[in-house]
């Protein structure tokens, strides 16, 4: 059977998945729907029949899978109208904007025997697998501090995205994906407080900066940042394990490594005196005994492993393995990838991201 998409909302995302996902045996993208007219030509243009109304558009029985891709503020009528129709349905992230708007959808898909999920592509990044392939083959120990940074320089968020009554914001840009993320890596972990702050540095209208800290189970302490307007980025991410420490400079990996040590070595007493170093009188940040430390790659992800599907001439990559679990799902009733629990409890969690960020306090949680 496969996956027959009809895709509404064929803006700049909905036009991504038909560009880029049609590349993947077994997912044919055949209609689209949008309420405006010249986004419906670029979907003629594209191959697709364009439906004008949304009713239309949900007979067409071709469609077994409808991909929501429009501003945030309109995920979840869109999604219930189209699972009501019978059709399995992937919302663009984030889901919806509220928790109980998406225990509702959760309702409706059961009450409709059909699949809800949600597109969290950057499970499948580059770096992202990078990250998680570390901490699984043991190459630092267990982590104990996680730090996951996005910056951006521009400055500026696109259309919709500055205003808050379409679900406009950072957080629900970028924070959805950065904490799917971490959420994703250590699901057996629960979050037990956060600490958020928001900024709005070029966009007046929303939050265009954020900085959130959470702690997971007392012994994992996590820091997510994302801002638009950030001219001297972090890393994307750095990691410490109580057995060395890694950092992944950006999202292609173009340069990072791991680092750790011969701890004996390393630690060895310098004796009574206090050594003057570049950082003054001290010995905890004395430079390490040579020899004592070692240095190695980040390593290689096997992309043809992972399904690679688009490889555009900037180094882009996209991976297939979302799109090919729905085919699984659809055709031999697969376990889904991103399920409906694990979207609920993403927007618990940026729930509890606004309410401390509101209040200026940190919060206790059991997520
Ligand atoms: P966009 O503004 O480029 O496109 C949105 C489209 O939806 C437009 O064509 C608009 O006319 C249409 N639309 C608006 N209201 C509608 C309605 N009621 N019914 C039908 N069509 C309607 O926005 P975008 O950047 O494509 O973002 C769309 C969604 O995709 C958002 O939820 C966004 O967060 C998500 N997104 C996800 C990623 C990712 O990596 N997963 C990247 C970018 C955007």
């Amino acid at each position: 059977m496969s996956l027959r998409m009809g895709i509404i909302g064929f803006g700049g995302m909905g036009n991504l998945h038909n560009r880029v996902y049609s590349a993947i045996d077994g997912v044919e993208f055949v209609a689209a729907y949008d309420i405006d007219p010249k986004r419906l030509d670029q979907a003629k243009e594209a191959g697709l029949t364009a439906y004008e109304t949304l009713d239309a558009f949900l007979a067409d029985d071709r469609i077994n899978f409808v991909l929501v891709a429009t501003p945030n503020h309109v995920h979840k009528e869109l999604a219930i109208a189209a699972m009501r129709a019978g059709k399995n349905v992937m919302v663009e992230k984030p889901a919806t904007i509220t928790s109980a708007d998406f225990e509702e959808l959760i309702e409706v898909s059961k009450e409709c025997g059909v699949v809800l999920t949600c597109h969290h592509n950057r499970r499948f990044d580059r770096d992202y697998l990078t990250v998680r392939k570390i901490i699984e083959d043991g190459l630092i120990g267990k982590p104990f501090a996680i730090m996951s940074s996005v910056h951006a320089k521009r400055g500026e968020m696109h259309g919709w995205r500055c205003e808050k009554q379409y679900g406009g914001g950072m957080v629900l840009d970028w924070g959805v994906h950065l904490f799917d993320q971490i959420l994703t890596a250590f699901p057996e972990k629960k979050i037990t407080s956060v600490f958020a702050q928001t900024a709005s540095i070029k966009n007046p209208g929303v939050e265009d900066f954020f900085k959130v800290q959470m702690t997971m189970d007392n012994d994992l302490f996590v820091e997510v940042e994302a801002g638009t307007y950030c001219l001297k980025p972090h890393d994307r991410w750095v990691v410490f394990g109580d057995q060395g420490a890694f950092n992944i400079k950006d999202f292609a990996c173009t340069d990072g490594g791991i680092t750790t040590t011969d701890y004996e070595l390393a630690s060895q007493s310098q004796g009574d005196i206090v050594v003057l170093t570049p950082a003054g009188p001290t010995r905890t940040m004395s430079p390490l005994p040579a020899g004592a430390e070692y240095n190695t790659e980040l390593p290689l992800i096997d992309v043809s492993e992972e399904g690679l599907v688009a490889y555009e001439d900037n180094g882009a990559v996209l991976y297939s393995r979302l799109y090919k679990n729905l085919i699984d799902v659809v055709d031999n009733g697969a376990e889904l990838l991103v399920k409906p629990k694990d979207i609920l409890r993403n927007i618990k969690f940026m729930e509890a991201v606004f309410e401390s960020a509101e209040k200026g306090q940190s919060l206790t949680i059991n997520l």
